[in-house]
């Protein structure tokens, strides 16, 4: 598998608001983490009349510190991308300092998340629904949203024409690929959502987590390239015979703490998912298996 250039050099300064492009702002969340990296970037969009994007974790402090950074400054609207616990929980402590309404696309989808329900904001529910192309506008600025399935399905990323730049939520980051956990992600829907944002136009993209993407659409290219080498890889694996989830975990995962057996056991079923929506795989249940044991056939 040929590597990804990761950018991991990013130490920020918790709690300060930075300016990162003309009328564009970001404060870190303190909440750095295997998933979250640095932390929650939240975004401040314009001057005078701002929009928040993702307000981030259930953190007053860092809801202070927005609003210190902020201050004499008026918060119009608020804006999330998706509801993982690192992205929307704040909005409503946000909302309720400031009175600003609450854009997204959706509440988080009604399927069961099992083990990673704790990484799922089921209480975010949006002021305003925003649908794909939909245009929100502020005083200074416009962001135009672009459905992102994959990663989350309510995922949305914003493109802002005045900096010719785009907030791409957890779609992409610098530093890591975004994990992929059934049932609501989707590996087929992810790779669509990567290849749609190819097509754009704008020069920079700001993640939630990390340094800002200069090149996105090399850094897409080889996203979309690890994903479809991972999947030959388990692919590979069934055809010898390597066919359930612990097996293959065994196989592709060897030296990982037993801590992240269930999370790597969901992010093979992702593969294995993607394998049979495209038809090359099937699933099956070994008929002796006390455990009714699910199996996958290529
Ligand atoms: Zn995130």
């Amino acid at each position: 598998m040929e590597a990804i250039d990761f950018q991991t050099d990013f130490s920020p300064r918790y709690g300060e608001l930075v300016e990162v492009a003309p009328g564009i702002r970001r404060i870190v969340a303190n909440n750095p983490g295997p998933f979250t990296g640095p932390g929650t970037g939240t975004y401040i969009v314009g001057n005078g009349e701002v929009a928040v994007i993702d307000p981030g974790p259930m953190m007053p402090e860092h809801v202070e510190a927005i609003l210190s950074g902020l201050k004499g400054e008026h918060v119009s609207h608020i804006i999330v991308t998706h509801t993982h616990t690192d992205h929307s929980p704040a909005s409503r402590l946000l909302q309720q300092k400031t009175g600003a309404g609450i854009f997204a696309f959706g509440p988080h989808a009604d399927l069961d998340a099992g083990a990673l329900e704790g990484g799922v904001d089921r209480d975010f529910k949006p002021d305003f629904t925003v649908v794909d192309s939909e245009v929100i506008e502020g005083k200074d600025w416009q962001l135009q949203a672009i459905h992102t399935p994959g990663h989350c399905s309510n995922h949305l990323c914003f493109a802002i024409s005045e900096a010719d730049a785009l907030f791409c939520g957890d779609q992409l980051m610098a530093w890591a690929t975004p994990v992929i956990l059934p049932p609501d992600g989707s590996i087929a829907d992810y790779i669509n959502s990567l290849k749609h944002l190819s097509t754009r136009a704008e020069s920079t993209f700001y993640p939630t987590h990390g340094l800002p993407i200069e090149n996105p659409k090399k850094l897409i290219a080889a996203f979309i390239q690890h994903r479809l080498d991972r999947i030959e890889q388990v692919k590979g694996a069934l055809s010898q015979g390597v066919n359930t989830l612990t097996n293959l975990r065994k196989l592709l995962y060897k030296d990982i703490p037993s801590s992240l057996y269930a999370g790597a056991e969901l992010s093979l079923l992702a593969s294995l998912e993607y394998l049979e929506h495209q038809g090359l795989a099937a699933k099956t249940v070994e008929p002796s298996s006390q455990s009714q044991q699910w199996q996958w056939i290529v």
